[in-house]
């Protein structure tokens, strides 16, 4: 049977797009699949929007060799394609003396992950470089740096475009089915009507979405990962600028970053995400009667202790497609083809947390190489 497309995708987010983008150059028939009426409306529009270096990643994982080779990508896709960004660099810091010893073994996995510009800073050398900074020592990542997630989607969207690819918007997946050696046959209602379509090859890039969509298509002797959705407000700074020129992170809890400040391409600072783990994904701003508020007052006061008082505004939230639950060790990236669920012509991503936007164009490069057995 001739399949109607040669390649679908289902997801048009960033990694999505991205991986649209990698099977149009390489010349394939690209159908990108999006439930709303515009790119990017879920997870990738709701995130921090920095190109991680590739600190914290387990050495040779997908995380960290996707982010350490997405990172150089996407600093070159953007200067060419002009999506501003900024390479602000960044500051962890320990704000005790019993958070040395992380620094060091920070910057150890650092090198593992092949990151090999940290510099390692006395307290004195990280107040010379951002005076209002309480710590006893720091990491200077240089190649830590922000981007315009919107502008990088509305880019490579117009990469899918300009090759034989296209990204159909109000189309939800409802129903897929696998056939071994013929096409997929996937379901959808597009703009309120149902129709069938088939494709040689299926990309499930869908985020919080996977989950259900895999499990129409898995077999006997493979079940997809379950997706945890856990939310993370961002509050803003109201009336008040931070004196930095640099991201500022504390240190880590598990997989969790801890609330830092970044600054958008514009300068604008916001603190955040925390971590919730929810039932179901919400993307409400829940103040918690003014606990939050305290609680990140609280945080940011360690490592800025001359944060105003009641200048942060609630901001957004944006929610992690997580695969472990509460209290258990992170799990890399889960990018499954046809080794892991036995079915030929189909990848699906699970998991595409942070550093996911960073790792955007590595994945698509990795999918690319994966999709045709
Ligand atoms: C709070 C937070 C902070 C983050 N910070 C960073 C950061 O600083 N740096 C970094 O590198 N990464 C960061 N990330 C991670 C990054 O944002 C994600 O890894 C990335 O955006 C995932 O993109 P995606 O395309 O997989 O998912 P999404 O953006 O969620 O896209 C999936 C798309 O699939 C569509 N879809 C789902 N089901 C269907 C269906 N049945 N039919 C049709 N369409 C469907 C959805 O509508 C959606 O548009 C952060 C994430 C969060 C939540």
């Amino acid at each position: 049977m001739t399949p109607d497309v040669e390649t679908v995708v289902i997801g048009g987010g960033v990694v999505g797009l991205a991986v649209a983008r990698a099977l149009a150059e390489a010349g394939q028939e690209v159908v990108v699949l999006e439930r709303h009426g515009a790119i990017g409306q879920e997870t990738s529009s709701r995130s921090s929007e920095v190109i991680h270096a590739g600190l914290y990643y387990p050495p040779g994982s997908l995380k960290a060799r996707l982010c350490v080779e997405g990172r150089r990508l996407l600093y070159a896709f953007a200067a060419e394609n002009g999506v501003p960004h900024v390479r602000y660099g960044k500051l962890l810091v320990a704000t005790t003396a019993e958070e040395l010893p992380r620094l060091d073994a920070l910057a150890a996995t650092a090198i593992a992950n092949g990151v090999t510009d940290l510099t390692r800073l006395s307290a004195e050398a990280t107040r010379a470089l951002e005076p209002d900074v309480a710590c006893v020592g720091a990491l200077l990542s240089p190649s830590t740096g922000v981007i315009d997630s919107h502008a990088l989607m509305v880019a490579l969207e117009g990469h899918v475009r300009a090759g034989a690819g296209n990204v159909v918007l109000n189309t939800e997946v409802v129903g897929l089915r696998a056939h071994h050696g013929d096409p997929f046959e996937i379901d959808i209602v597009s703009a309120g009507e149902r129709a069938t379509l088939t494709a040689r090859n299926l990309v499930i890039a869908a985020g919080l979405g996977a989950t259900r969509l895999g499990k129409m298509v898995a077999g006997r002797g493979y079940e997809p990962p379950e997706t945890y959705p856990a939310r993370g407000h961002y509050y803003t700074l109201e009336g008040a600028r931070p004196p930095f020129r640099h991201l500022v992170y504390p240190l880590p809890h598990e997989a969790w970053l801890g609330i830092h400040l970044t600054l958008d391409v514009a300068g604008a600072p916001r603190f955040g995400p925390d971590l919730e783990w929810q039932d179901e994904a919400s993307t409400v701003f829940d103040e918690a009667d003014g606990t939050r508020r305290a609680r990140f007052e609280k945080e940011i006061r360690r490592y800025w202790p001359a944060l105003p008082a009641d200048r942060l505004a609630p901001g957004y939230v944006g929610v992690r497609p997580k695969i472990y639950r509460s209290g258990e060790p992170a799990p890399d990236f889960a990018i499954h083809a046809v080794r892991e669920h036995g079915i030929p012509h189909l990848v699906a991503l699970y998991g595409i947390e942070s550093p996911g936007l960073t790792s955007s164009l590595a994945i698509g490069a990795y999918v690319a190489t994966r999709i045709g057995a």
